[in-house]
């Protein structure tokens, strides 16, 4: 067998209501997970789930509030008898210049992006442990790479990559740590973006290269279905024609 049969493993997504997250809740059902949907927007998680059926499970939480991850772990182990899987995808990317006038976009990506995939890790990491999980953490090629105008946005992912690499050497073997870095897809994540010319700037470059989120997805749930014995531990993916 080459595969890691996923029949039965619960998946809990955070960021699930759009783009990669939506889409891995999509791929990892076709593999056969149980999945359960985290995010704000209720309405769309709810409709997933409803699309996915087979058990899944729509969980409205805000990865920058803590109570309500703890109350969604309680739910997926009630409900589901626990994650085996946890993908920490939700983020915001607000691209602008380091000024005064962005501080508080800078806070909202290291609250939501970083503190808020260590706080879902840390509230989900007894039940990853019980059986052997999967930690997918969602960085990006911006976790490899760092420009003028995105100096928040990487950091955040920068941080991530530096977390998981610690998180591999002290998880593993009991729970397996892969690292996703996308570059360019095309999903909601430019919409966020206050400042006018660095979301025009995002929006252009989008248009002309970003592959699709279920070109990510699929990614995502062939890591997950590996055999034990193996771990893809880092992945690095863009669209062909993006240069840097
Ligand atoms: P989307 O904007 O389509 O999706 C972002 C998801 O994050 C939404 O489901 C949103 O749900 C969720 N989210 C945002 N803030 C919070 C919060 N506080 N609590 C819970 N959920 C939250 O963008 P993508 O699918 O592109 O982004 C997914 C991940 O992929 C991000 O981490 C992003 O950095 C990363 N990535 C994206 C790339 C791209 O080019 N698109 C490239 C590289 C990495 P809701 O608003 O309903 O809470």
């Amino acid at each position: 067998m080459s595969s890691n049969d996923t029949t039965g493993r619960v998946a809990v997504i955070t960021g699930a209501s759009s783009g990669i997250g939506a889409a891995t809740g999509r791929a990892l059902a076709a593999d056969g997970c149980c999945v359960a949907l985290l995010a704000r927007r209720t309405g769309r998680i709810q409709a997933l789930a409803d699309e996915l059926g087979n058990g899944a499970l729509a969980i409205s939480a805000d990865v920058t509030d803590r109570d309500s991850l703890v109350a969604a772990a309680q739910r997926v182990k009630d409900e589901l008898g626990g994650a085996d899987v946890l993908v920490n995808n939700a983020g915001i990317m607000l691209l602008g210049p380091f000024t005064s006038e962005q501080r508080e976009d800078s806070r909202r990506m290291v609250e939501t992006n970083l503190l808020g995939a260590m706080t879902a890790t840390e509230v989900f990491l007894d039940q990853l442990k019980d059986g052997g999980g999967d930690l997918v953490n969602i960085s990006s090629v911006a976790g490899r790479t760092a420009r003028a105008g995105n100096a928040g946005y990487a950091a955040t992912k920068w941080g991530m990559n530096g977390w998981s690499e610690a998180l591999r050497q002290e998880l593993q073997p009991d729970i397996r740590v892969t690292v996703v870095e996308p570059g360019a897809v095309a999903t909601e994540l430019t919409d966020h973006i206050t400042d006018p010319a660095a979301k025009r700037g995002a929006e252009q470059l989008y248009e002309q290269l970003a592959i699709t989120a279920d070109d990510v997805a699929d990614v995502i749930a062939f890591a997950v279905t590996r055999p034990r014995r193996m771990t893809l531990n880092e992945i690095l993916l863009r669209p062909t024609n993006q240069p840097g």
